[in-house]
């Protein structure tokens, strides 16, 4: 009988990683590419675990290794961005339906936001693994409660770029240039975009969630790393949970 196809679950920073490796069973390190991929059983499901590192040429380096090594049959990535977006709060989470490079700029040979070559700005995620993400999101979000509320779940596009924003006036240069070519960001972070690149590459589905660690301002690096640990990484691990249980992944 042949394997099933692992599942990658990408993971942005090491404390978002740590409580998945801790449930992994049958697990194996295999280091490949300067990185360690963590090979095992969670929820019944076989998986791949990594470390996207950060960046997005970092975190496609990773995702190539995972489709050319571990033969993935799909990649759900978890970790944190900076909302933009209307209503977008930090304890909230953005569930990405699309994904731009909001640093992509190769005019006037092609236009802006544009991906040379592929006629393509925005990559969509896989509808099945959104909508498994979505119900994943509502049934693992419901118990929980940041800042008095239930945390809300948001569902668009996600701009990535190699650039850790954190001023006003750096939200509105991103959010107005991508708003004048129809895009309407929700979140920024460093890698989402480059990771659904690479998986339309190698036809991969592709779906990556977000919490909501900052506002992107002057105050975004304030307590990042106590969220990480005490928000973002109880989140992802909720979150994947939900989602491995659910069985409705791609096959
Ligand atoms: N302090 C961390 C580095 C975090 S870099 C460390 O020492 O390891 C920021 C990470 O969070 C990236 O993975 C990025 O995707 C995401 N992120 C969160 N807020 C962001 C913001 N305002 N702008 C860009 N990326 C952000």
């Amino acid at each position: 009988m042949t394997q099933p196809r692992p599942l990658a679950i990408l993971s942005a920073l090491a404390e978002e990683q740590a409580g998945l490796v801790d449930h992994l069973q049958e697990a194996r390190c295999i280091r490949h590419a300067g990185r360690d991929f963590w090979h095992g059983v969670l929820n019944d499901q076989p998986v791949v675990l990594a470390l996207s590192r950060i960046g997005k040429v970092a975190a496609a380096t990773t995702t190539a290794a995972l489709a050319e090594r571990f033969a993935v049959r799909g990649v759900v990535f978890t970790g944190v961005a900076g909302g933009v977006g209307a209503g977008v709060q930090v304890g909230d989470v953005v569930i990405g339906s699309a994904y731009v490079q909001h640093d992509m700029d190769a005019s006037p040979l092609f236009p802006r936001y544009q991906i040379p070559l592929t006629g393509h700005s925005a990559l969509a995620a896989d509808a099945a693994l959104l909508h498994a993400m979505q119900v994943a999101c509502a049934e693992a979000l419901s118990e929980r409660r940041y800042a008095g509320h239930t945390p809300r779940i948001h569902c668009g596009l996600i701009a990535s770029g190699d650039r850790f924003v954190n001023s006003a006036s750096e939200v509105q240069g991103i959010v107005q240039g991508l708003q004048s070519h129809g895009h309407q960001p929700l979140a920024v972070e460093m890698e989402g975009a480059a990771v659904a690149q690479v998986c339309a590459d190698y036809g991969l589905p592709f779906v990556a969630v977000r919490t909501i660690s900052d506002r992107a301002d002057d105050t975004a690096h304030v307590d990042f790393p106590v969220f990480v640990r005490d928000v973002a990484s109880q989140y992802a691990q909720h979150i994947v949970t939900a989602l491995l249980r659910s069985g409705t992944q791609p096959t």
